[in-house]
């Protein structure tokens, strides 16, 4: 059975397996549902690059 991860970029449930894209960042890897997630990703790792831990930081509101 294979655990789900999230998608940092649009929070979605993947399964690793069907996942579109996957990005190593500072030892994690992330999985992404398509190369559009991957793209934003890697334009701006250090912003979806830290889940659980990203309220309010960089003065941004790109979580809705
Ligand atoms: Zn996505």
């Amino acid at each position: 059975m294979a655990t789900k991860v999230k998608d940092p970029v649009c929070n979605m449930e993947i399964d690793p397996s069907q996942a579109a894209a996957s990005q190593e960042h500072e030892g994690q890897t992330f999985y992404f549902c398509s190369h559009g997630c991957h793209d934003t990703f890697r334009k701006d790792p250090h912003r979806y690059g830290h889940p659980g831990e990203h309220h309010g930081e960089h003065g941004g509101h790109m979580h809705s």
